[in-house]
């Protein structure tokens, strides 16, 4: 235990010196000694005593009693009485003051040791109960703020829901009806995301939330989670970056949906708090010892509005919201971040945070995890000869798909000008708004490039760009196995003919995963209910039926054609439609003819499309 500095306060310089020897025997350290009370109060606020030996009786203006109650006020240090004899009208004079002990003159050394180490012991737990008084008064506080909070959190979307579906049920035009039905389903999934949330947080205050470990592919985890993200939000203001490197071990164990609860929560904080700019997630992974260990690491940035220092360590605590502005726009119950902290703790890992005001944050994550050893997918390669430009003003992507490039092993130039420094036979990523996209890949078409090796990428609201058929499109953000596969289709296409280069995805690389990357949060939430064999009335399935007959013959032209742009266009349409009156099965179809066309694989999607015919009739003939 560290030593008790005490202070005498003692107007007899001899008895001062006698108690100074007998608490150093004692094994105390004296800080000194002083005559006077006004002298105790100063040095009290001076050097912090532990502790406080008063004489009553001071020479002086101010007596011991009226210097010990000042220094208990004013600086919560005990105070002990030494006095020889006090008067009654004295003493009662002292007990108001709430003295920690009296020791009477004269004085054994035993007496002065034990009643120091009881007044120690009482003036520590009077600090732990009041700690323990306010920390309850404060958690008591942050409950009821929560529980307004949460009513408050609850109710909007509710309100929202019965609104819109009042407003669907009465109106009688279809585009509007759809319009109100999105938002209940927006409003829907809000609503679950916050219930989770709670029902998240108090599992884990009754630590009840378990970690599970299962299999997942690094990329395909980070792409789908972002995407599902990103197609719910709604902003041209800000860019989305994905920075996977590619030198990391992509086939992993650990808890894949805490992971993405962990990411997704940290993502959609950067976005809400971001007005313009960028939101950065890089993730990589780093050997450590053990056989098959790793450490994941990822890294959310964002450009925006920042977090203040002296907040820094509170926005992780339950119910924490800073407040300012975007808060009050854009709601939420302060426990996404408490819940992102215990989760990256339960797994083993860490959180750190980095934040300028007005600049933007970083939020870093650790969590040990293992390398899949089930998992026997080759790496993926491209032959040294494959050259590829890269034309955009976007350094950042350009970069991050650059260095992706070379370690399949390309050479790769960057450029942020539209002037042609390369051959036709160079593959061309082009960057930009479409204007730019239309007048390089103009430039590039009369420098004799073929389409096929141009590969535009693209913003993700730019889902059109058929003025260029054969060009393949990269949608934002970019996802590592499509970009993999657009560089492979654009490869095979040289010097206009197809040729039989090696370059498809190496074997183990299945559609399936893909198809669920596809997949968008709010689908995955409607999972299980696209399970139940619904219930449609007749009038439902003939009308269902109709439009799929139309679109299946449209689709079959469009097909003889090759034209797998518009295909999907229109494709992407109709399973909007059944997702709307419930045709789940049939939607799922669709999707994987939509998966299939941009592959380019005719015969899959046609065969699908025949599927989707069969079960078509069967809906109208059913009665
Ligand atoms: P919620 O977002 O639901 O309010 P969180 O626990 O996720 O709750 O975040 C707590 C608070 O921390 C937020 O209200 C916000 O004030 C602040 N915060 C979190 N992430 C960021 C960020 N990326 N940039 C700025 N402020 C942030």
């Amino acid at each position: 235990m560290s030593k008790v500095n005490i202070l005498i306060v003692e107007d007899e310089s001899i008895v001062a010196m006698d108690i100074e020897r007998r608490l150093k025997t004692l094994g105390y350290s004296v800080l000194g000694h002083v005559m006077s009370g006004e002298d105790a109060v100063v040095r009290s606020e001076k050097d912090s005593p532990d502790l406080v030996l008063m004489d009553i009786h001071l020479k002086g203006k101010m007596d011991g009693i009226e210097a010990a109650d000042k220094i208990r006020m004013l600086y919560d240090i005990p105070v002990i009485y030494i006095t020889a004899y006090s008067d009654e009208a004295t003493l009662e004079r002292a007990k108001v003051t709430e003295p920690f002990g009296y020791i009477l003159k004269p004085f054994q050394e035993r007496e002065i040791h034990s009643a120091i180490e009881m007044a120690m012991y009482k003036h520590r737990a009077e600090q732990e109960l009041r700690e323990a008084k306010e920390a309850a008064v404060e958690g008591y506080k942050a409950r009821s703020s929560f529980l307004a909070n949460i009513s408050h959190e609850l109710r909007t979307p509710l309100n929202s829901i019965l609104g819109m579906t009042d407003l669907a049920m009465e109106t009688e035009q279809k585009e509007e009806r759809n319009e109100y039905l999105r938002t209940v389903r927006e409003s829907g999934s809000h609503l679950l995301n916050l219930i989770n949330s709670i029902l998240d947080f108090s599992k884990m205050e009754k630590g009840k939330l378990e970690i599970v470990e299962e299999s997942f592919r690094l990329d395909e985890l980070i792409e789908s989670e972002l995407k599902g993200v990103w197609n719910n939000e709604n902003r041209d203001d800000l860019s989305l970056y994905i920075d996977i490197d590619e030198r990391s071990t992509f086939s992993l164990t650990g808890d894949a949906t805490r992971l993405r609860q962990v990411l997704r929560n940290l993502v959609q904080n950067a976005i809400k708090f971001t007005g313009e700019g960028y939101v950065y997630v890089k993730a990589y992974t780093e050997e450590v010892s053990g056989v098959g260990n790793k450490l994941l690491h990822v890294q959310v940035s964002d450009t925006g509005i920042g977090i203040p220092k002296e907040e820094e360590e509170e926005i992780f605590s339950m119910f924490y919201q800073l407040d300012n502005s975007y808060t009050k726009v854009h709601g939420g119950a302060g426990l996404g971040l408490a819940i992102v902290k215990n989760l990256v703790e339960l797994m083993g890992g860490q959180i750190k945070m980095e934040s300028e005001e007005d600049k933007g944050s970083s939020f870093y994550v650790t969590i040990p995890v293992k390398e899949d050893r089930n998992d026997t997918r080759a790496p993926l390669t491209i032959p040294e000869s494959t050259r590829v430009h890269i034309i955009s003003a976007d350094e950042f992507l350009s970069d991050i798909i650059r260095r992706r490039l070379e370690v399949w092993g390309a050479e790769v130039k960057t450029q942020h000008s539209q002037k042609i420094l390369g051959t036709t036979d160079d593959i061309w990523c082009v960057g930009g708004n479409i204007a730019f996209g239309k007048q390089v890949v103009g430039k590039l078409n009369e420098k004799g490039v073929s389409e096929e090796r141009i590969i535009r990428l693209a913003a993700k609201t730019e889902n059109k760009f058929n003025y260029m058929q054969s060009v393949q499109i990269l949608s934002d953000p970019q996802k590592r196995l499509k970009l993999y596969e657009v560089l492979s289709n654009a490869a095979k296409h040289k010097n206009g003919k197809i040729q039989e280069i090696e370059l498809t995805m190496p074997r183990g690389y299945d559609q399936t995963s893909e198809e669920e990357e596809e997949k968008t949060e709010e689908d995955r939430s409607v999972g299980e209910k696209r399970q139940e064999e619904k219930h449609f009335s007749q009038k439902e399935r003939d009308l269902v039926g109709r439009i799929m007959e139309t679109f299946i013959s449209t689709a079959k032209e469009q097909l003889q054609k090759e034209d797998f742009i518009q295909f999907e266009e229109h494709a992407l349409e109709i399973k909007k439609e059944l997702e709307t009156y419930g045709f789940y099965e049939l939607r799922d179809i669709l999707f994987r003819a939509v998966l299939a066309a941009r592959k380019y694989d005719s015969e899959k999607v046609k065969n699908l499309l025949d599927n989707l015919k069969e079960r078509s009739s069967s809906l109208r003939l059913k009665k």
